[in-house]
């Protein structure tokens, strides 16, 4: 390709809407422009990366035995209100209506329209395993699109979906994804880990996130080095250690006065006590029900898991209006003494004597707080996130705490679609079994963006070489030179003929501009064609990531440069 006949409008000035590296570079290099909130352009050399991702998607989804379809992005609501999700899927679903007042969503995801496909066409079990994959766009009206492709509202995904007659054989279909998504990442020269994850509105029971590790990224994994458990932090299990205070150390309970002291911080400032010895409660809802939840002042609740094993649904955290009916005290100044609704604890709460809380009133806490003595609760549970120095659950050495950014997410469903659907098929003994079901999502957008974020300096990105728009670019560095321009095109000419993607900039700019578009952009290897090197029968190969410059004999330049590519493909 030549740069004039083409299209990659590279801009100096710094973005301020990027927050992020990924962002900022991807609006710089001239790969994204924003139309909306969470809605971009993909300019051409944008739309290259992106079909190279996809094309890496592609090709280990169909080496691991699934096949390609495509569904449709706009999805009648019956087919949503069959599985039950129109009314439950909340605001991230686009809801439409046709010119007919009928009901469409623009589909954040495919559950539906592939159950629908299957139970028309597929009936026997001698038709099954099957796994179908789409790569399409999508849309979810989330409520704070940023970071450019990394969370949009409308983005590019690879969904998959397996249908298997029985548990053991969905095993198999998972651990296929699994390997297939291992396969995908490392082609792309990323540094991911495999957590465990949550299964949360999707379904199913079991569920693995790849993460792509970096400080930007807006989850946090909880891993163990020494035994390799790994989970994000909505699944991260705690350890129960038993706190071994003394019971016969209790104190009389005792009521403080602490004016607007509402926060644990400033409770323990004022009181002098460790923030750990300050408990929060917290008072929550879900649907018509209410919940106060213990937990130490310096830990964060986890509503995953409180939903997980107490409330069943997603609860809500109670309004100050509602708190006030409910503890009769502020918001601020809840506490579990005389409260009538059930009181849960968190396992931090066992065991710990003379702790202060809210005492339900205005400006008011009790200090020697101890329970059994002072108050009950229902049960103590894992309810709190996990953090950097817990015990690991399985072999009791210390977790670490990384960032990641979501990039591939694999579930088994088992039969939530296929029971709430109505799609069953006949077993090898002629009886009707629903299908059980696997799905599949990796972000196309989100690799892109979690690419750059592991991958660029302060000049720009630095691409991975099969994700690069182009492979190669060569730069004429004195316009005005015949012999520099025919030997430019010669050797264009040559890459072209041995299936090199490379970009000639052509354009009638200064040497510095092209090398600092070239730089900005990420091509993984430029070549740079000057005046007084060809006298010297020479020209300069310079490697993006290495930043090493080697002077390469005009001769031998295509074959060395594709021996590069092999190279920088390993
Ligand atoms: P997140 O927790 O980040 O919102 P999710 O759990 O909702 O992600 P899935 O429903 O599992 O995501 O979707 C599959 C994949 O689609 C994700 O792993 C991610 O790579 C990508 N993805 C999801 N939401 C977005 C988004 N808003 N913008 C870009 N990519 C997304
Ligand atoms: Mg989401």
């Amino acid at each position: 390709m030549r740069l004039k006949d083409f299209f990659i409008p590279t801009q100096r000035e710094i973005p301020s809407e990027a927050e992020v590296i990924s962002h900022n570079l991807m609006l710089r290099a001239g790969f994204i422009m924003q139309v909306a909130a969470g809605i971009y352009n993909y300019l051409p050399a944008g739309l290259k990366i992106i079909r190279n991702v996809e094309n890496i998607v592609r090709q280990c989804m169909n080496e691991a035995g699934a096949i390609e379809l495509l569904m449709p992005s706009v999805i009648p609501s019956e087919l949503w209100k069959e599985s039950g999700r129109w009314s439950k899927y909340g605001k991230e679903l686009l809801r439409i209506k046709d010119r007919h007042n009928r009901e469409f969503c623009f589909g954040p995801t495919h559950e539906e329209v592939i159950t629908d496909i299957v139970r028309k066409y597929i009936k026997s079990y001698k038709q099954l395993p099957i796994n179908l994959y789409q790569i399409q766009t999508k849309f979810r009206d989330e409520i704070r699109p940023r970071f450019g492709l990394m969370r949009c509202r409308e983005f590019i995904m690879k969904d998959a979906y397996s249908f298997d007659i029985d548990e053991e054989q969905c095993k198999l279909s998972y651990k296929k994804m699994f390997d297939a998504y291992c396969k995908i990442f490392d082609r792309m020269g990323l540094v991911y880990k495999v957590v465990e994850a949550d299964t949360g509105a999707i379904g199913g029971n079991v569920s693995h996130e790849f993460m792509v590790i970096a400080d930007t990224g807006e989850d946090t994994i909880i891993y163990c080095e020494a035994c390799g458990y790994a989970a994000n932090l909505e699944k991260a299990a705690v350890k129960y250690i038993e706190i071994s205070e003394q019971k016969d150390r209790e104190m009389p309970l005792e009521k403080v006065i602490t004016p607007q002291m509402k926060t644990v911080k400033d409770v323990a400032v004022y009181l002098n006590v460790d923030e750990s010895k300050v408990v929060k409660t917290l008072i929550l809802k879900c649907g018509e029900k209410f919940y106060a939840l213990l937990i130490r002042g310096d830990y964060e609740l986890n509503l995953i898991k409180l939903k997980n094993t107490i409330t069943g649904e997603m609860p809500e955290f109670a309004t100050a209006d509602e708190i006030k009916k409910i503890t009769s005290g502020p918001m601020g100044f809840s506490g579990p003494i005389g409260l009538k609704i059930p009181i849960y604890a968190d396992y931090s709460i066992k065991g710990l004597i003379n702790f202060v809380t809210g005492a339900n009133e205005k400006d008011g806490h009790f200090k020697n707080v101890n329970l059994g003595r002072d108050f009950e609760v229902c049960g103590f549970y894992d309810l709190r996130n996990a953090v950097e120095g817990d015990i690991c659950i399985n072999c009791g050495a210390a977790y670490k705490s990384a960032k990641g950014i979501e990039v591939g997410h694999i579930f088994m469903l088992g039969t939530k679609y296929s029971e709430s659907m109505g799609a069953y098929f006949r077993d090898a003994n002629g009886s009707l079994k629903p299908f059980i079901m696997g799905c599949y999502g990796i972000g196309i957008g989100r690799i892109v963006a979690a690419s750059i974020e592991q991958n660029h300096d302060e000049k720009g990105i630095i691409w991975p070489i099969q994700i690069s728009p182009f492979e190669v670019i060569i730069i004429p560095v004195n316009t005005n030179d015949p012999y520099v321009i025919e030997y430019s095109n010669r050797l264009y000419n040559s890459l072209k003929k041995l299936d090199i993607r490379v970009l000639i900039d052509d354009r009638e700019e200064r040497a510095g501009v092209k090398f600092n578009d070239a730089d900005l952009v990420g091509y993984p290897i430029r070549v740079n064609i000057g005046k007084k090197s060809l006298e010297n029968n020479e020209l300069e190969v310079i490697i993006r990531k290495s930043n090493i410059m080697t002077k390469v004999n005009v001769e031998d330049a295509a074959d060395t440069i594709n021996t590069v590519i092999c190279e920088l493909k390993k």
